[in-house]
């Protein structure tokens, strides 16, 4: 059997990591890690219990408290995230959550909280991590990484719709300033910033279907498997 890889995806917000790494994911029966949803539970449970970033500071013992895990659907085909227990998936995707990840995600003690669980994670190898310092700091040893970013007005119309499919509110600007922020604080932070490996593949899907992103880089995940 062929000897399993570690996948990375990093990239600007909302041009399509998640789908993208579930594709890799689904085509090769590799596990799937949607390591922001991780970062989106710590912010709801921060808020929650009006726990202040200045207090996780003082005590990082307070971040001991989170157990986040995935916990896959009835039907089999996606991974719920669970905080506590209890699932959270759609509540973590809302956008005062959206709005207030980046500010938590800039702290280094609940970086290093998270970087950790999701090395181990990724130990037994055969997974595909989406995120923003995956292939730079979680697995800077991945075998295959890809950088994928679009343009911010495509990747708003397309969070925007898919709000609107699932029967929630959306306001096209908000979502842009939203998508326009996260990059510049998470690109801008002192510990794991979004930058591209210098090892990554570009993956720009501006002009590509999910299935041409999927075939492309389900190409590339067989290609290195192939030639170990
Ligand atoms: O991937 P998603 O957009 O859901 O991630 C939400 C936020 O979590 C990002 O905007 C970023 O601030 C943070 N994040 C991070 N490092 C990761 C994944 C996500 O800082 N590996």
């Amino acid at each position: 059997m062929a000897e399993k890889i570690i996948i990375a995806i990093d990239g600007h917000s909302s041009c399509g990591k998640g789908t993208l790494a579930r594709q890799v994911a689904r085509a090769l029966g590799y596990i799937f890690i949607d390591s922001g949803a991780m970062y989106r539970a710590v912010t709801l449970y921060l808020i929650r219990n009006q726990i202040s970033l200045e207090e996780v500071e003082a005590d990082p013992s307070i971040l001991q408290n989170i157990r986040i895990t995935f916990e896959m659907n009835p039907e089999g085909d996606f991974y719920n995230t669970h905080l506590n227990g209890e699932n959270v998936e759609s509540l973590i995707r809302n956008m005062e959550i959206s709005k207030r990840v980046s500010e938590v995600s800039k702290v280094r003690v609940i970086r290093e909280f998270l970087v950790h669980q999701q090395q181990e994670l990724g130990k037994n190898k055969g997974v595909v991590m989406d995120g923003r310092d995956i292939g730079t700091v979680v697995f800077p040893n991945a075998e295959l990484k890809i950088f994928m970013t679009a343009q911010p007005e495509v990747r708003a119309k397309r969070r925007y719709l898919e709000m609107l499919g699932k029967g929630l509110t959306a306001d096209y600007d908000e979502i842009l300033a939203n998508i326009l922020e996260r990059d510049r604080i998470d690109s801008t932070r002192e510990y794991g910033p979004l930058t591209h490996a210098k090892d990554a593949i570009t993956l720009d899907n501006t002009d590509m279907t999910r299935e041409q992103q999927a075939s492309l880089a389900i190409g590339w995940a067989k290609g290195v498997i192939m030639s170990r």
